[in-house]
């Protein structure tokens, strides 16, 4: 009898031991099924906060690595702005990297400092810009002469005297303009206030240079044309191309008298987004035109 119990109470023991051995196993195993998907869960919103800009329309993936530089170094900008300018390629030296322009002949053509227009694009429909209001022997593209015809002659009859002082200018006249710029003051200085030939909007026959008539292109800031401009000038489908405050992302000093015709409906647009033509293209244009 007291051998039976013995071999009794052994077996116990022996299957309290299994049982103990199995259940410690299951929990160990659950720990580190758990360990994994919370491992995972981390990971995921790691990678999430890196790639904040893909929520983004306009996010390119080839672009991440600079998206994440531009945003270390300028911590205060917001995700937008980050993808905005570096996919304009502003996070790299102006004329580096440039690639040839699209959407030519458009309203949607975007020159700049990285998009250029080839020595021999002329654009389609150029037309003489009539005397009594634009200087002697300058061109505009058809539809951006008929409105800026209808704005001028609106704009007179608010007793505004507006004058255009260039429209388009060829790549050739642009070259030696600039060369001439860069004889007198060195490339550096010419830079910063004159376009290379080929990068100059003037080139796309878009846009004009306006002043109050007769009066210096740089007094164009003062003048109650130029807040007429502001007002209505969207309205026959010109935008004020580099604007005060927007250097850092147009390139461009500011200039009062500098209007890119891009259509009614899109200055419009544009002018209720408070965004410059570059920014807005980027935004959305681009993506549609690809
Ligand atoms: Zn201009």
């Amino acid at each position: 009898m007291k051998k039976i119990i013995i071999i009794l109470s052994s077996i116990i023991v022996i299957i309290f031991i299994i049982l103990m051995i199995f259940l410690f196993n299951t929990d160990s195993k659950n720990k580190d099924i758990d360990n994994v998907k919370e491992n995972e869960t981390t990971e995921n919103t790691k990678e999430k906060e890196n790639n904040e800009f893909s929520t983004l329309a306009y996010y390119k993936e080839e672009n991440l690595d600079r998206y994440k530089t531009y945003q270390t170094n300028n911590p205060d900008l917001s995700i937008e702005d980050i993808v905005t300018r570096v996919n304009l390629n502003l996070d790299k030296d102006v004329y580096t990297d440039t690639l040839p322009a699209i959407n030519l002949n458009t309203n949607y053509l975007l020159v700049n400092k990285f998009y250029y227009l080839d020595s021999n694009y002329i654009p389609e429909n150029l037309e003489l810009l009539d005397s009594s209001y634009a200087k002697s022997g300058i061109y505009l593209v058809k539809e951006a002469k008929d409105n800026i015809e209808r704005l001028i002659n609106d704009a007179k009859n608010d007793g505004m005297n507006i004058r255009v002082i260039s429209a388009y200018r060829s790549y050739s006249y642009q070259e030696n303009l600039y060369n001439n710029y860069v004889k007198n003051d060195g490339v550096e200085m010419a830079d910063t206030y004159s376009a290379r030939p080929g990068y100059s909007e003037h080139q796309t026959g878009l846009v004009v240079d306006v002043t109050r008539a007769y009066d210096n292109f740089n007094n164009f800031e003062n003048t109650d044309e130029y807040n007429w401009m502001l007002e209505n000038a969207a309205n026959y489908g010109f935008i004020l191309r580099y604007p005060k405050d927007k250097e850092d992302i147009t390139t461009y000093s500011f200039e009062a008298w500098h209007y890119r015709y891009v259509g009614v409906e899109l200055a419009q647009k544009i002018k209720a987004s408070n965004l410059t033509f570059d920014e807005y293209y980027i935004r959305y244009l681009e993506s549609d035109n690809n």
